[in-house]
């Protein structure tokens, strides 16, 4: 048996098994479907990774790079080509590999690091044709940076999630010409230094509240036409814009991939599409945790880094240490103006010094004040000059804070009005 079963060798995986290794597990088991390590870091050649973490700007494959040779100066065990069908409750890890054939390993704790794929043409019911050229940006991200294919000349780019941009200024560097960024809401999901380094940097044209309302193409993609929106997302009829291209580029949300979560019968949130966690990262199983993108979608893999190393040391802490003691749950609620928290429960009594809060804000705010509260009672306020839906915020609750919390806490933002 295992210590630890990580599923998934991103960067999530990479780094909550070196933490966990470094905590004293020692039987650590990684099983990875690709043919290497790194996850997604393996396409995302740019750089712009590692700035909080390393302290450095690397591209993609450098960041992973980092911690597989981290990996390598341990004994952890990696199956590489082999693909997690299920995980039960009792921490049977089903799998077949290319070498290995069908398999079942037990663990003393799991890991749930799969990350998440993303949103296609289906999944947003975009009108029209079903000519060839529609990709997904990931996709069209592997042709052009892995498998050496340019998916197209002529591109609009529906989605301005930091994917999208990314790809919208790789396109151009590769010699397409980038037509259009069409984004449905009012604001870019994407981070604002994208926006200016992938867009403006380019003289690529943003549509915000513009959404595309037609394919046309008989074989391949030949024109797309795309209307603005109004206040419920609905098109309006007279601002058709149509654009000669030959390529669409899809960049509409990731989805957490969940499937053996579920499986496993966990708790989930319906909000982050991903389980429900504790404080350490820990899910309504016992033993089994789930970090990085497979527990909410990340903006930086710093944040992965660092809530994925946090999930390996209470892995650790699970296998090693004696049975922790029933203590109280506070449920953390998202309320005014915040989609969504990460963790969603804290058990004040296992937080050491300070618990991290991750979450989303459903809209854009200028100048704000974050609330925590718990009853009628305010536990914290921070102030933010601006809050954006793309850019992750990241609150840390001190367990002086938590202690005086008896009840349930609430996270809202309230907007600071200006003269
Ligand atoms: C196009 C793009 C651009 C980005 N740009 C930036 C940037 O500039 N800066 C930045 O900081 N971050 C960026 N990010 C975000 C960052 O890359 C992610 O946050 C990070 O890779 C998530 O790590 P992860 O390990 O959770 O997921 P992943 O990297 O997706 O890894 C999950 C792994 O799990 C494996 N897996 C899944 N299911 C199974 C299974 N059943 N069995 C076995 N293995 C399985 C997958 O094959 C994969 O290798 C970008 C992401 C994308 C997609």
């Amino acid at each position: 048996m295992y210590d630890l079963i990580v599923i998934g060798g991103g960067p999530a995986g990479l780094a909550a098994a070196c933490a966990a290794w470094e905590k004293g597990l020692k039987h650590i088991l990684i099983v990875e479907r690709d043919k290497e390590l790194g996850g997604i870091l393996n396409q995302c050649i740019h750089n712009g990774f590692g700035l909080h973490y390393f302290k450095e700007e690397l591209t993609g494959p450098e960041y992973a790079g980092r911690f597989i040779q981290m990996l390598s100066a341990t004994g952890v065990e990696v199956r590489l080509d082999t693909m997690v069908l299920t995980v039960t409750a009792s921490h049977q890890v089903h799998m077949v590999g290319q070498s290995t054939g069908y398999r079942i390993e037990a663990a003393k704790a799991i890991i749930l690091a799969m990350g998440c794929r993303e949103r296609t043409r289906g999944a947003i019911a975009i009108p029209g044709q079903r000519p060839a050229g529609i990709f997904t940006a990931g996709a069209a991200q592997r042709y052009v940076n892995i498998e050496g294919w340019m998916p197209g000349r002529r591109v609009v780019v529906l989605g301005s999630g930091d994917i999208g941009l990314i790809m919208a200024r790789r396109m151009t560097l590769e010699g397409a010409k980038v037509l259009a960024c069409v984004e449905v809401m009012p604001y870019s999901g994407g981070l604002n230094r994208n926006i200016v380094q992938c867009l403006q940097d380019y003289d690529i044209p943003l549509y915000l509240s513009h959404t595309v309302t037609d394919i046309r193409g008989r074989d391949r993609v030949e024109q797309v036409v795309v209307s603005k929106v109004d206040e419920d997302r609905q098109p309006i009829p007279g601002t058709e814009m149509v654009f000669d291209c030959d390529t669409l580029l899809l960049s509409v949300g990731l989805i957490p991939e969940n499937e053996l979560t579920r499986q496993a019968g966990i708790v989930m949130d319906a909000r982050t599409n991903g389980a429900v966690v504790y404080e350490n990262m820990e899910t309504s199983l016992p033993g089994v945790f789930a970090c990085g993108n497979v527990a909410h979608v990340h903006d930086l893999v710093d944040f992965v880094t660092a809530e994925s190393q946090r999930a390996g040391v209470a892995a650790a802490d699970y296998v090693l240490g004696a049975p922790p003691a029933d203590c109280g749950v506070l449920e953390v609620e998202a309320c005014d103006g915040v989609s969504y928290t990460v963790p969603q429960r804290i058990r004040p009594d296992r937080v050491e010094k300070a618990c991290d809060l991750f979450f989303r804000v459903n809209r854009i705010f200028g100048a704000s004040q974050i609330l925590v509260q718990s009853g009628d009672t305010l536990i914290a306020r921070l102030p933010r000059e601006h809050l954006a839906p793309g850019e992750m915020e990241h609150i840390v609750l001190p367990r002086a804070l938590l202690d005086k919390a008896w009840t349930n806490i609430t996270v809202s933002i309230q907007e600071v009005a200006t003269q």
